[in-house]
C-alpha cells in the first residue's frame, strides 16, 4: 500500500498493518499467473481507501434514498458514463458487488423460478452461477448445461443448438472462467435468436481484452453482458451490466432493489479510474501483450511436451492437463506455489477426477503482464513450471527452494505498480 496510508495503519493496528505488509511482500517476490489476478494501478487503490467508503446511497443518481449525495451521483454517473463509451453499450449499470451478484441480477431481470437455463457446465470451464447444480442458479432454475467436444476441448455451436431447440430455454450464457479459445458471440447470438432465448455474455475474464481490442465484443450480440472489474479489466473487485436500452430499466431493478442495498460508492469510483485507464493507447498494448504472452506461455509448455485443453490459447490463459505428467492439479499447484510461482488448480473437461484435486492447472498472464513481463521471460516461467512439476512428481524440496530464489530474483526485476 501507499507509504502514508501504510504508516497511518502501523501506527493504529500494528498487528494488521504487519499483515498487510507480509501480503505485500508475498506479491512482490512471487510471480502470479492466476488468470482472474490482477494488481491494480495506485490511481486505482487510492480510490478504494477515500471517504467514499463512509456513505449509503441506495437507488441511482438523482433518485436516491438518502441526503447528500450531489457528489455521489456524479460519481456514479461518470463510472456509467466511462463504461457506456469504453465498452460501446447502450446502458450500463456499475453497482452489481461481485461478478456471482451481477450474474444473480440477470436472472432477477429475466427468469422466473423454475424457468431453463443453457451455461457451459463447470467442469468445461463454464461458471457456478450459469447454472451449475451447487449454486442456486443451478437448483431455483432448471439447469441444461452444454459442454465442449471430447476431441477438441472447444464449444461446437451445432451441439448448443440442436440442446437449445430441444430444450427452449429462457436464458442462454455463453463465456466461462476457463475457456482458453475466442468466443463466437455472434454464433451465440443467432441460436439465441432462434429459440427466442436471452442471450447473456459473461465476459468477467474478458473485459479488459476486450476493451483493448485483443477479443472480439459481445456489445451488440448479447443482449446482455456482465463483468467483473478485477480481471483483466484491471479495476477493484467489482462489477458491471451492460445492456440495450430497452432492458435499461429491468436490469437496474433487478440489481436494485431486487437484490442489493447499498452501492459500495468507492468501489465505484475506484471503477471510474480502471475504465478511464482501460480507455488510453498503453491498455490497448497492454491487452495485447498478454494475448501475446499467453501464446508464447503456451508455446514453450507444448515445447516441454505439456498438454494443453484445445491445444494453446486465442486469450490470456492456458488450461494444462497434467495427466500425463503423473502428477495431480493440486500436487502441482501446491509445489509451484511452494516455487513462488502462484498458479489454480482447475479441472479439465470430462475430468475424472475430484474438483478439489483436478488433474490441471489453470495459468493466465494478466498480471505478469502488468509487471512488465515479455515472452521471453515466460519460456523462463515455462522452464520453472516444467522443472517444478517434475519436482511435485519427486517430492523434490530442494528444486523447489532453488527455484523460488530465481523466481524471487525475476521478480524483483520487475516491481509491483506503485512500489
Ligand atoms: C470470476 C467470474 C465470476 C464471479 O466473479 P466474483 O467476483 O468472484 O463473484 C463470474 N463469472 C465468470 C465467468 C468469472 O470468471
Amino acid at each position: 500500500m501507499p507509504a502514508a496510508a501504510a504508516d497511518v495503519l502501523a501506527a493504529e493496528d500494528p498487528e494488521l498493518a504487519a499483515l498487510v505488509r507480509a501480503e505485500d511482500e508475498r506479491q512482490a517476490t512471487e510471480l502470479c499467473l492466476i488468470p482472474s489476478e490482477n494488481h491494480v494501478s495506485p490511481a486505482v487503490r487510492a480510490a478504494l481507501g477515500s471517504r467514499l467508503t463512509d456513505k449509503y446511497s441506495e437507488g441511482y443518481p438523482g433518485k436516491r434514498y438518502y441526503e447528500g449525495n450531489e457528489v455521489i451521483d456524479r460519481i456514479e454517473a461518470l463510472a456509467i458514463a466511462r463504461a457506456r463509451e469504453l465498452f460501446g453499450a447502450e446502458h450500463a449499470n456499475v453497482q452489481p458487488l461481485s461478478g456471482a451478484p451481477a450474474n444473480l441480477a440477470v436472472y432477477a431481470a429475466f427468469l422466473e423460478p423454475g424457468d431453463a437455463v443453457m451455461g457451459l457446465g463447470l467442469p468445461a470451464g463454464g461458471h457456478l452461477t450459469h447454472g451449475w447444480g451447487v449454486s442456486v442458479t443451478g437448483r431455483w432454475f432448471r439447469s441444461v448445461p452444454y459442454g465442449v467436444r471430447r476431441d477438441t476441448g472447444v464449444v461446437d455451436l451445432d451441439e448448443v443448438r440442436a440442446l437449445a431447440v430441444r430444450e427452449r430455454p429462457k436464458l442462454i450464457w455463453c463465456g466461462g472462467t476457463a475457456i482458453p479459445r475466442t468466443i463466437d458471440f455472434a454464433g451465440f447470438a443467432e441460436i439465441a435468436r432462434e429459440v427466442d432465448a436471452v442471450l447473456a455474455a459473461d465476459v468477467a475474464h474478458l473485459a479488459g481484452l476486450i476493451a483493448g481490442g485483443a477479443h472480439p465484443t459481445p456489445v451488440g450480440h448479447a443482449d446482455v453482458v456482465t463483468t467483473t472489474t478485477h480481471k483483466t479489466l484491471r479495476g477493484p473487485r467489482g462489477a458491471m451490466l451492460l445492456g440495450r436500452a430497452e432492458h435499461a430499466s429491468a436490469l437496474d431493478r433487478a440489481v436494485f432493489p431486487g437484490l442489493q442495498g447499498g452501492p459500495h460508492d468507492h468501489t465505484t469510483a475506484a471503477i471510474a479510474v480502471a475504465l478511464r485507464e482501460a480507455a488510453q493507447p498503453d491498455f490497448s498494448a497492454y491487452a495485447h501483450q498478454i494475448v501475446a504472452n499467453a501464446r508464447a506461455l503456451g508455446d514453450a509448455l507444448a515445447e516441454r511436451g505439456f498438454e494443453l485443453v484445445s491445444g494453446g490459447t486465442d486469450n490470456h490463459l492456458l488450461l494444462v492437463d497434467l495427466t500425463a505428467r503423473g502428477v495431480t492439479g493440486g500436487q502441482a499447484a501446491e509445489a509451484l506455489a511452494r516455487a513462488g510461482l502462484v498458479t489454480n488448480r482447475n479441472a479439465i473437461p470430462f475430468d475424472p477426477r475430484k474438483p478439489l484435486d483436478p488433474s490441471g492447472i489453470r495459468l493466465g498472464t494478466p498480471a505478469v503482464t502488468t509487471r512488465g513481463l515479455r515472452e521471453a521471460d515466460m519460456a523462463t516461467i515455462a522452464g520453472w513450471i516444467d522443472a517444478g512439476v517434475v519436482a511435485a512428481r519427486v517430492a523434490d524440496e530442494g528444486t523447489l527452494a532453488r527455484l523460488r530464489a530465481e523466481v524471487a530474483e525475476l521478480a524483483g526485476a520487475y516491481p509491483l505498480p506503485g512500489s
